[in-house]
């Protein structure tokens, strides 16, 4: 038993081949970017999501900073990012020299509120950049229509949420442009990773030479130029080929992997229901017209003191809980953008209530009984 202990928030899990391909990236002698595993996995994401164009990339961040690119900002330009979200999908577009304008989030999702939207919204705003919390659908329909009806592009932060879906289409395919993260925390993982989908092909071009450090060496590969040259500007956002084989054992096992964590939630979901309603403590919230990624499983207690006593509690029996995020908005850059206290207060209770529980593939059903056992033990003030 003790060798299980502490049973920690997260770890890298292998599906398969993970190893079997990495010595073939090798003996392939192409160990640089855009190799045969490079494009098996561009390709598979582009048949499964059903989308135009997808470029792996060496994280997230960088896909994000891709898109900022893209838009070709100019100072004092206004971005719109939700406040309850990680760093980088504001300092991405901050990067640039926008400023990054801090929605508050739903309640119930803990996504953009995009009833809130409209008013945020001002004659220098370029972009909105909506984040799928927990691989759950933001409102798109209504996101969409806001974008279109003052010129705007969206851009998904997806990194919670591949395989997830909004009415029955997959997250990551609503906006002109939308991010995937490999990390080590997410569902599908190389390490560090990630990826550009591109559902308007008019961003193709550039996306690619600017992800090949302002260079036209994608071109120049495809035998479209004599060679390759400066063009733009750019930066060194090319993933590994042996990243990229990692990433491709993960890809093909993907239904196995989300099948697992789809049992590991349904069993905190339904082992905590009565709990969390007799202490008056929040579950997840997923609308009946989204199908979740499954990527994480968490808690909002009735108050700050109840988490931070229930993450101590939790601890004290060898289980490890982290908490997330803290308000962009009153961060020390996100203050210097006018991020002021009261600006989000859904994102501001939340933050210090929040809980999230382990979530890894390999998390099993022993662990997870043992998990929920304590867990029943905790009684809020
Ligand atoms: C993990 C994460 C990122 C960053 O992903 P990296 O691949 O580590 O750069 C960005 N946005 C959100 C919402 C994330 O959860």
């Amino acid at each position: 038993m003790s060798r299980m202990f502490p049973i920690p928030f997260n770890k890298p899990c292998f599906i398969g081949n993970e190893q079997a391909y990495i010595v073939q990236a090798i003996a392939n002698g192409h160990i640089s970017g855009d190799g045969p595993f490079t494009r098996k996995c561009e390709s598979f994401l582009v048949e499964n999501l059903k989308t135009k164009r997808v470029l792996l990339t060496t994280s997230c961040t960088h896909a994000l900073e891709i898109a900022a690119i893209l838009l070709q900002l100019n100072p004092g330009d206004e971005v719109i990012v939700p406040s309850f979200t990680f760093v980088s999908t504001a300092n991405a577009f901050a990067l640039q020299g926008a400023r990054p304008v801090f929605a508050d989030i739903r309640p119930d999702t803990l996504n953009i509120d995009e009833r809130a939207l409209e008013s945020l919204i001002s004659p220098r705003t370029r972009a909105i950049v909506p984040v799928h919390y927990a691989g759950v659908g933001c409102e798109m329909d209504t996101i969409l229509d806001l974008a279109e009806h003052y010129n705007l592009i969206i851009i998904e932060d997806n990194a919670h949420g591949l395989f997830g879906r909004y009415k029955d289409r997959f997250l990551g395919t609503f906006g002109s442009l939308a991010t995937q993260s490999f990390h080590e925390t997410k569902n599908i993982s190389c390490g560090e990773g990630g990826a550009l989908i591109i559902n308007d092909l008019e961003f193709l071009e550039r996306a690619e030479i600017i992800r090949e450090k302002g260079t036209d060496r994608s071109r120049f590969f495809r035998g479209q130029v004599d060679k390759y040259t400066w063009v733009d500007f750019g930066s060194s956002y090319v993933m590994s080929d042996i990243l990229a084989a990692y990433l491709y054992a993960q890809l093909e096992a993907y239904r196995l992997i989300q099948t697992r964590r789809q049992r590991i939630w349904n069993y905190y979901y339904e082992e905590l229901r009565q709990w969390a309603q007799d202490q008056g403590v929040l579950l997840p919230f997923v609308p009946a017209h989204c199908d979740q990624s499954y990527h994480m499983f968490y808690l909002i207690l009735p108050s700050e003191k109840d988490r931070d006593r229930m993450i101590d509690h939790l601890k004290s029996h060898g289980i490890l809980s982290v908490f997330h995020y803290q308000p962009l908005h009153l961060s020390p850059m996100g203050r210097s953008f006018g991020g002021k206290p009261g600006d989000c207060p859904v994102t501001e209770q939340v933050s210090g209530k929040l809980l999230r529980l382990p979530f890894y593939n390999d998390l099993s059903e022993t662990l997870q009984e043992y998990i929920v056992e304590i867990i029943h033990q905790f009684k809020t003030i």
